[in-house]
Formats: C-alpha cells, structure tokens, sequence
C-alpha cells in the first residue's frame, strides 16, 4: 500500500469545487447545486491519479459560510488545508477578492502548494491583467478550467501530478552520503509474529527501492543471518534494521559499520527531524504521572505486541522506571489535551511528508516536544552513545 496525497479543494460558497471534485473523479461524488453552501462537511474521494497513486479528493465547505454554524464549517476547510498536500484554490468571475487572498497567504504561510483555479470560464474567461498579478504575488500555477469541458480534466490531473510528484522527489529516502552505487547494505527485516504473512512492510519495500535507486547492492535478512553474513568477510557500508531488533543488530554488527533504522530514515524524510532528534532528549527528564502522547498516522488494527500502543510504553516505563501515562491518537482524531511532557509520532508510512509535519507542529506549537518512534526506541535502549549509531545520524545528516 501507498501513502495517501490530500488534494483539497478551497473556496468560497459556489465556487464549483463539487463539480470539479465530480469532473477529476470522473463521476458525481460531490452534491451540485446551484444554492450557495450545498456542501457542508468535507466530502473525500479516493482515486487513482496516474503516476502518482492514490489520492484523496477532498471537497470543502466555502471559506465564506456565514453565521456561528458556517463560522465552524469554515473553520473546518481551514483544517482541511493544514493537512492537504496540495489545495485548488476556486474563484469565479475574475472576483479574487480578500476572502481568496487571505485563504492564499494562508497557505503560502504554511508551505502548502497550491493551484489557482479560474472555474466556469465559458461563462466568464480569465482576464489576462489579473493573472499576470496573480502569478506576481502567489508564484503558482494559474488555470482556467471550465468543467463542461471534458479535456479539462485531463489538463487538471496533469497540472496535479506535476505539483504533487515535484513535491516528492524534493527529499530522497536514502541520500547517497548513506548509501551510493557499489554500496552494499544491510537490511534487517525480522519476520516474527508482528510480521504481516507474506510480505514486507511498506518502510522496508520503500528503503529497499531506495538502494536501488541509488544503485547500491542489497543484502536483505533477518538478524539471526548476520553473524554468517559478517563471517564472509565482505565489506559494508551500512546496516538499516527494524527498530525493534535494534540491540540485537548492534550487538552483532562490528564496530565501524554505521547502524541505523527504517523508522528513522522515515523520520528523517517526512518530519521534521531537528525537532524530533533534540525532543528525544526529554526522555531523559521524564517523571512520575507525566503523559505521554503516542502518534499514529492511520487506523490500523492494534496487535497485542503494537509497537506504538504495547512495545513503546513498555519500552519507555522500563527505561525511566517512572510511572507514565500514555494517551493514543490514531489518524487526524484530536488530541485529547495538552499537558503532554513528550509526544511520540510513528513512523508515519501512510501518511505524506506534509500531513506528519503539519500535524507534528501543530503539536509542538503547543510547547510540547514531540520525537519519532525509532529515535525514541533507539533512545530507550542506549544507542545515543553507541559510536555506530552516531556515525548513522552523521550519514543522514550530510547533505
Ligand atoms: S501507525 Fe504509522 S507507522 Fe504504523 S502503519 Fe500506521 S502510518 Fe504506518
């Protein structure tokens, strides 16, 4: 499975953002209407956009709903926009008045990339002076669609797929001062009972594509294999593990050999991973009765060995030897409260780089701390002071 792009569509009342939602979903998700304020709560789509895999289309309510109830719908499509990878930002009529400036600067302040769209142009097309000043001040790619026509759609999903696909390519999984052509590796993937049956897990198909990529040659086994690899006599460059089998990897990997995580490559590439490497301090200063937050990026079903809701809580109440308190929360659910000492985010492996970081500060807004699964296990079982452990950060730290 692949992550999942929040593509949001923004704008005011009547704007036709249901009916582009209906003509780039190539059927009719969205309620139209011609009455302003026909969608009230986010509408989502799940489709296929051709290379770049599945996307959520999401519908708003408009930025410009009046009275306490659509103060709060508004409120909403504004939360929406914090999670999207990239917005279409509708106006009509060349009318891109200070409810479209305000929702535009918005989203430039939160680094989200974002389109925007002149709809309903056989009514009315875009005035040529007012897209030259809106390319002037926004810098962004300007369409001018009209949804009777069905080209257009393709014209879309092209314009899509180019913002969204630049937007990955803009940091590499695995940079080439960790592991370049000629390289070997390592990958420690354990198959015990957390294992899904038959494959590997999405963080594990990702780094190995990575080496690839990079040309690298690829050893994949489990940790029990390693004393036997390490007997052969050949040289690596780097051993990438699962978390958890974290010390039993350290403990057979010779000195010399940098030894890092899945989890943290993930960390490194969708989060922002200064913030997370100096939270993962804040272990240290836990106390009796301090809550901790673990993160979740999707829903899935918890096992009785969960890294995030068992293993992780485990892990940190044997390490501080303090009483703490954890609270779970799974996908975009709200955070509970804010007397959090530390928040953990998981690896994040179905979510996009924009969604954990958007969600990360949001969080550490609040002055809370907040590190990564891997760094938090790889702190609780002392490998902040383990020289191959540091030469791994010092690896993903180059540029
Ligand atoms: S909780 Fe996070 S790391 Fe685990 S499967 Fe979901 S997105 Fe991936």
């Amino acid at each position: 499975m692949n992550e999942v792009k929040n593509i949001v569509l923004l704008g005011r009342r009547n704007a036709g953002k249901s009916t582009l939602v209906n003509l780039l979903a190539g059927q009719d998700v969205a309620i139209v209407s011609p009455v302003a304020g026909t969608t009230t709560d986010p509408v989502k789509k799940r489709m296929e956009i051709k290379g770049l895999g599945p996307c959520n289309l999401i519908d708003t309510a408009g930025i410009d709903d009046e009275g306490e109830v659509g103060g709060m719908r508004s409120e909403r499509s504004f939360k929406e926009a914090d999670l999207a990878d990239l917005a279409l930002l509708l106006f009509t009529s060349n009318r891109f008045g200070e409810y479209e400036r305000n929702l535009a600067n918005y989203l430039k302040g939160r680094s989200v990339p974002f389109i925007l769209v002149h709809g309903k142009e056989d009514l009315e097309p875009l005035d040529e002076s007012l897209r030259m000043t809106l390319g002037d001040e926004f810098g962004c790619p300007i369409m001018n669609v009209s949804c009777k026509r069905v080209s257009d759609r393709d014209l879309m999903l092209g314009a899509i797929a180019r913002m969204l696909s630049g937007e990955s390519e803009s940091k590499a999984l695995v940079p080439k001062s960790l592991a370049g052509e000629g390289d070997r590796v390592i990958l420690v993937c354990p198959i015990d009972r957390g294992a899904p049956e038959g494959r590997l897990i999405l963080p594990q198909v990702k780094t190995l594509r990575a080496l690839l990529d990079n040309k690298a040659i690829v050893t994949v086994a489990q940790p029990s294999e390693l004393e036997k690899i390490f007997a052969s006599g050949q040289d690596y460059k780097v051993v990438i593990t699962d978390s958890q089998a974290f010390s039993e990897v350290s403990a057979a990997v010779p000195e010399g050999i940098p030894v890092g995580s899945f989890s943290i490559l993930m960390a490194r590439l969708k989060g922002p991973f200064g913030l997370f490497l100096e939270s993962v301090k804040k272990i240290d200063s836990l106390k009796d009765g301090d809550h901790v937050l673990i993160l979740e990026s999707c829903t899935h079903r918890a096992s009785c060995d969960d890294i995030g809701r068992v293993k992780i809580p485990a892990m940190l109440k044997k390490y501080t030897g303090k009483e703490l308190l954890f609270d779970f929360v799974s996908g975009l659910d709200d955070v509970p409260h804010n007397r959090y000492s530390l928040a953990i985010q998981c690896g994040g492996c179905m979510a996009t780089a924009r969604q954990i970081t958007s969600r990360v500060n949001s969080i550490a807004e609040k002055g809370v701390p907040v590190t990564n699964y891997g760094l938090a296990i790889a702190f609780a079982k002392g490998l902040f002071s383990d020289a191959n452990f540091k030469a791994f950060l010092n690896l993903i730290a180059e540029k």
